[in-house]
This record gives structure tokens, sequence and C-alpha cells, in this order.
């Protein structure tokens, strides 16, 4: 007999199908088999009256720490805490220790997300050799074995010549090369936005150019490279220079895209005016006036996904100092509530393109078949409650850490139901 899941009446909100009403979703065998006014009865039922049924929310940028620092997340851990933040398909980043560089650790990846048995558990391999950025890493092996793309994450590549290398590399096997914009020359030991409040806290900043210095030299490179089918992926863009940046790139047509956090959108460099360490995050806070850029790029359709960059750290490590603490925040569990907060509520974007920045646009930049409720592909879905206000409380976290300055914040759209494949893996 054929498995069977009929989500009923809910508000079905599908970008990638143009579809945003109310009505039914059949999940048949583990794939979407109709969407609309379903007839015909099916077994069990999901009554959805009041909330949103999307395609699986998808994340591009997580940290799962596994291999090497399991204390603070792992591969099991991570993957509930996306579930139970709405997402069925995350991307790891690898800057593990060791680093993710070669076909054997693209599999561990994925053998743990299999294990797991919770969200899809997709991985990005090093651009280079243990992440010095010298020599490339073994991309082509890594694509073989389902690397999604390619990143040095939480550093940038600083060498151009290595970069370019990389870009047509990755482009022989239709991979993307996301970077994350820091120019080392400018951003020095920088722990927070350079400006006003590092002066007057007397911390080292990193500048707003350490950023826009590299997305700049890299859109040079995409330019060299026209001719080459390459894909580029600015990661955690933060600043107003980079996205004017971006907005040239898209005037030029290039094959650029870029992501925003949350706390890019929520949270500025004052922030840090205590000390408080859940606030050191890489690239920094930046000013209210990058925040108004960034929501201003969003609304104009030059960004492509909102990504967490969740990045779990111990307590431990992060009551030392401001000067010693990690960079990093973990927001998987309420990603969710945070977007809406930033960008549903003051009119940004509306649910609908909330969610194609969360699923169809996020596929699309690492290449997989997701992020939509067309019939046939696999049913990986989200329902949200769109209405409840909830608080948000670090101590229900899934995830093992709890650097989350979020706590106590008041947010709506809480998650309800995470099916990944047509299982449910997380409900309320
Ligand atoms: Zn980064
Ligand atoms: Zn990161």
């Amino acid at each position: 007999m054929n498995s069977e899941l009929l989500i009923k009446n809910g508000r079905v909100i599908d970008p990638a199908n143009g579809i945003d009403e109310k009505c039914d979703v059949l999940i048949v065998d583990g794939k979407i088999a109709g969407v609309g006014k379903i007839e015909k009865s099916a077994q069990p039922v999901i009554d959805a009256a009041g909330k949103l049924v999307t395609p699986g929310l998808i994340d591009i940028h997580v940290h799962f720490r596994e291999p090497g620092d399991e204390e603070e997340e792992t591969i099991a851990s991570g993957s509930a805490a996306a579930v139970a933040g709405g997402f069925t398909s995350v991307v790891c980043m690898p800057n593990t220790n060791p680093p993710i560089e070669n076909e054997t650790d693209v599999e561990y990846i994925h053998r743990k997300g299999r294990k797991a048995r919770k969200t899809h558990v997709y991985t990005m391999g090093a651009i280079t050799q243990k992440r010095e950025g010298v020599e490339l890493a073994e991309m082509g092996f890594m694509a073989e074995a389902g690397a999604v793309g390619f990143t040095d994450d939480s550093d940038g590549v600083q060498d151009p010549a290595v970069m370019l290398r990389a870009l047509k590399y990755a482009a022989m096997f239709g991979k993307v090369v996301a970077q994350h914009c820091q120019d080392n020359s400018f951003a020095g030991e920088g722990v927070m936005n350079a400006g006003y409040y590092s002066t007057i806290l007397g911390l080292p900043g990193a500048d707003a150019l350490a950023e826009q210095a590299m997305l700049w030299r890299d859109i040079q490179l995409v330019k060299k490279l026209q001719r080459t089918p390459i894909r580029y992926h600015a990661q955690h863009i933060s600043t107003a220079g980079s996205v004017e940046l971006m907005r040239a790139a898209r005037k030029d047509s290039l094959p650029i895209t870029c992501e925003v956090t949350p706390h890019h959108l929520l949270l500025a460099e004052e922030c840090c005016a205590e000390y408080d360490t859940n606030y050191k995050v890489n690239p920094p806070l930046r000013t209210a006036s990058d925040i108004e850029a960034l929501k201003e790029a969003i609304r104009e359709g030059l960004v492509d996904a909102l990504a967490t960059d969740h990045a779990p750290h111990l307590q431990s490590e992060k009551e030392l100092e401001f000067l010693a603490a990690p960079f990093g925040i973990a927001s998987l569990e309420c990603a969710l509530g945070l977007y809406v907060k930033a960008l549903v509520e003051p009119g940004v974007l509306d649910w609908a393109g909330l969610i194609e920045l969360m699923t169809a646009k996020p596929a699309k930049i690492i290449g997989v078949d997701k992020g939509t409720l067309g019939v046939g592909k696999q049913a990986d879905v989200t329902i949200i409650d769109p209405n409840t206000e909830y608080e948000i409380d670090v101590n229900t976290f899934r995830s093992k850490s709890r650097n989350c300055p979020y706590h106590g914040w008041k947010v709506i759209a809480k998650v309800e139901k995470t099916i990944v494949g047509g299982e449910i893996r997380f409900e309320v």
C-alpha cells in the first residue's frame, strides 16, 4: 500500500510555481502528488486551516562543527535544530577540524546527515587545502561526491590568482564558489565594526572596506571570466558598500548571487557596547544605515537567499573577554521568526517574497532540485503558524549551543510541522 499524507485547507505558498492560495497538498510515497483542491480521501490528514504550507525551508549556510568540535554541535544536534526551525535542507560549511577538503570528508558529512534522519544535510567543500588559501583542494573529487559548492568560509581567499583558478576549476563541475568576503589587510585584528563604537569601546575594528575590497576584486575576476560558466556567491553581505557593488554587478548581468543573515538585518554595532560576546560575529554588526541598505537591497531583489550563518559556540568560550571570544551566533531554531520581524512586519517583503528567499532561490544557488511543491518533487514541506506570538527561549534549543542574543525576544511565525521526504520529522 502507498503511504499517503494529505494537508488540507492551508494557505499554500509555493513561489517556484507562482502559487499563493488556500488549497490542499497531497503527498504519496514521499513525493508531492497534487496541489489544489484535492477531492480524493487520504490518510492521515493534517488540518492546516489558518496555517501557511510552504516548500521546506533551505539554509545554505550553517556550521555543524563536526568533525572536531562536537561539544559545540554535531550533525545530529544541528539537524534536530534545523527541522525545529523549519529547515528541510541545510548546507554545512567546511571549516571543521579537520576541514572538509576531499571526497571522504564529503561522504562523512552525508553519512552522518542520513544517520541523523532529520533534515537533508549537504556540504560545501573547502576551496583550498587546509583552508590556507594557497593550493586548491580536491574540488573535482568533492564535486563527484556531491559537494554543492566550495568556500573557505570564516576566511576569504586572499590571493586573487588562487581565487581566479578556483572559479575556473569549479565551473568545470558546474559548482558555485562562495566567498566570505574579507580582505585581511583591512580587517586586521578587528573584533567589531570599525567606527565610533569601536573607538569608544577601545576595541580593534574591522573596516567595511575589508568586505567591499574583496567583493570588488571578485567582481573583477568574474568579469574577466565572462566566457566561462562560473557561478560566484557572496556570503553574508553586511554593508551599504557591498549593496552598491551588488547593484552594479546585477546591472551588468554577472553570474553573482548573495545572501544576508538575520543578525545583519536586526542588530547594529552598538549592541557590542556592553562587551556582550553574543554580539561578536564575523562580518561584524554594522550601522543602522547599513541595515537600511540591506533591506533596500532585499526589496529590490538584489539578494538571492536568507541564510543564518548558524555558528554555535560553547558558553565557556563565549564567556571569554570580547577580544578572545570566538565569532558567531546560533540562530537556526529562531531564524524564521527573526526574518518575519526584520522583513515581513515592516513590509520589506510579503510572505511569498520571504518564502522565495528561503526556498526556491537558495535551491538554485546550490543547484539542487528542491524548494518547490511541484508535482513529482520530493515532499519537503514546512507548515507555519503565521500569527501566534512566542518568546525565543534558548533553553528549548535542540542545538548544543546557546550563543544567541535573541533570548527573550518576542516573534511571530512558529514552525508547526516539518516534513522531509513525506515524513513528519518535527512537530510541536
Ligand atoms: Zn563567513
Ligand atoms: Zn559562516
